[in-house]
């Protein structure tokens, strides 16, 4: 593993449109902020539906995974799937999505630092808000749930996105920012977090 790699990791979050409406940006920078991850890249924007398709769609495995993942939703549940071939499920979760991230602006950023994808994932918290834990993003601010979401036929509303993984963020980062919109600066923290001669 290339640990200075592995140190430099970067990762892509967006505020969704209902974390927007709620009031939540300073609340949800916080969060990634005081971890010891580095904001190198910031905007809000407004997507649009081939943006939002491009964007989930980046992972060529993404629509798999969506599809076996509500298949196993509704079989925990107790309940028949509409559909046991997860592509027409995934394809009905994304034509959500294109509405749900599509509603108003959303919050783009980048975070940088040591495990970046896993720090941001861990602090945002499980998909849906009523199994996201205590302490998260997902779990502390907001109440959603796929078995209401999907029987109002609408995107499970949980504040957040987070790159899955690090060859997922490359691809998502450089679908929403350019090269010179990524700043490369030091934090003072950074040799506490980093430098392996601190306090030896
Ligand atoms: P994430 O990486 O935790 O955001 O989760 P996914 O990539 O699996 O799903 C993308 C987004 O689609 C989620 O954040 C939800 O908003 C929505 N979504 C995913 N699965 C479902 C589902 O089974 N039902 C509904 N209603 N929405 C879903």
């Amino acid at each position: 593993m290339d640990i200075e790699a592995v140190k430099k990791e970067k990762t892509l979050v967006i505020i969704k449109p209902d974390g927007i409406q709620r009031t939540l940006i300073g609340e949800i920078i916080k969060r990634f902020e005081r971890s010891g991850l580095k904001l190198v890249a910031l905007k809000m924007a407004l997507a649009t539906p081939e943006m939002v398709e491009k964007h989930y769609t980046v992972n060529s495995e993404w629509k798999k995974n969506v599809g076996e993942k509500t298949i196993k939703a509704y079989e925990k549940k107790g309940a028949t799937p509409p559909s046991m071939d997860p592509i027409v499920l995934a394809d009905k979760v994304l034509s959500h999505l294109k509405k749900y991230m599509t509603s108003g602006p959303v919050v783009a950023m980048v975070w940088q630092g040591m495990h970046a994808v896993g720090v941001v994932r861990k602090i945002t918290g499980a998909t849906e808000p009523l199994s996201s834990d205590v302490g998260t993003i997902r779990g502390d601010y907001t109440i959603d749930s796929y078995q209401v979401s999907d029987t109002d036929g609408r995107s499970v509303r949980n504040l957040i996105h987070a790159s899955g993984d690090p060859v997922e963020a490359a691809a998502e980062i450089a679908l929403w920012f350019t090269d010179n919109e990524l700043h490369n600066y030091r934090l003072f923290a950074e040799t506490v977090l980093y430098d392996a001669n601190f306090g030896v």
